[in-house]
């Protein structure tokens, strides 16, 4: 009789394993442009359709894909040892190779695919590396904006250096679409099964990456701030749990009203069992394990810090 595999492939681990979610309200403070998925080399940002009762509106995008791109590079390209070397290069891990092994921290929630027998080059080195597939435990969400504004398209002008100028070198003026800056995006990242260990990757890459999300320049987002207990405070949400027991704060695509959109995300972060909690640290007991914890605010910033820290500490310092 044939025997067949059911195991998921994880290898063993002696710390328990959970679903992690991050709920944020991103704010843009200058504009950010971002290539459509599907249009290379013509400057035209990526925009949804969104049906309201007003009718079919464009908004802008700021798509979960790019920015899972920006948070997988936010490691690969971290410092990893003091003589110069780049966490990726350490561990011959990148894009598109990716070493797809369970042990790389970058990997075991981000995923990797070899697709065939290689021979990577690690810092000088060889190593024989064979097909093989990890499968990401981290999921992205969200990213339309809020406002209904549609992209603005600007003149930009390539100027040649002053430095060495020829007389044949003029200008070069293109034109480029722009998201418009204070635009709120309202993000997701989840993670299915991993250790407070793999965690801190995730909250390494998503603090690591606000800076670093827009591609050509200008870059950067950060976390918008407003009313959830305190009057001004990260619109943050950070869940580690065995049962999903708190509202998802999740801005409807639909919504166009700012005060609107904050507050209902406001009342879902501050919603557990159905109750409005009043603290900024939730957390429900199953015997000596967390069945589910929920950092508010500037909590689940400081929480996000902290499990950062812990990355840093193992994987770069
Ligand atoms: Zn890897």
């Amino acid at each position: 009789m044939a025997t067949i595999t059911t195991a998921s492939g994880l290898p063993k681990s002696n710390d328990r394993r959970y679903h992690f979610d991050i709920y944020a309200v991103l704010e843009a403070p200058q504009e950010l442009y971002f290539g459509h998925e599907t249009q290379v080399n013509v400057n035209v940002v990526e925009t949804v359709r969104v049906k309201t009762d007003q009718g079919v509106i464009e908004k802008c995008y700021l798509s979960p894909t790019k920015r899972r791109g920006v948070e997988r590079r936010s490691l690969i390209w971290a410092p990893a040892n003091a003589d110069g070397v780049l966490l990726g290069d350490k561990l011959g891990c990148g894009i598109p190779h990716t070493c797809a092994r369970p042990t790389c921290p970058i990997c075991a929630v981000y995923g990797g695919l070899i697709t065939g027998d290689v021979e990577v080059e690690i810092l000088g080195g060889k190593e024989k590396r064979t097909q093989n597939t990890t499968v990401g435990r981290l999921v992205h969400g969200g990213g339309v904006a809020i406002q209904d504004i549609e992209p603005s398209e600007k003149q930009r002008a390539m100027h040649p250096s002053a430095l060495h100028k020829e007389a044949s070198q003029t200008p070069m003026p293109f034109k480029r679409e722009y998201n418009e800056p204070a635009l709120l995006y309202p993000v997701y990242n989840h993670c299915l099964s991993v250790t407070e260990a793999e965690f801190t990757a995730v909250a390494y890459a998503f603090l690591d990456a606000l800076a670093r999300l827009g591609a050509s320049n200008p870059k950067g987002v950060h976390i918008y701030e407003g009313a959830i207990l305190k009057p001004k405070e990260p619109l943050l949400v950070l869940d580690r749990y065995l049962a999903p027991l708190g509202k998802r704060p999740i801005i409807s695509p639909a919504e166009v009203l700012i005060e609107q959109a904050l507050s209902g995300f406001a009342a879902d972060a501050l919603s557990v069992r159905g109750k409005r909690v009043d603290a900024e640290i939730v957390s429900e007991r199953v015997g000596d394990n967390v069945l589910f914890e929920r950092w508010i605010g500037d909590a689940a910033l400081l929480q996000l810090q902290e499990y950062a820290t812990k990355f840093a500490v193992k994987h770069l310092a």
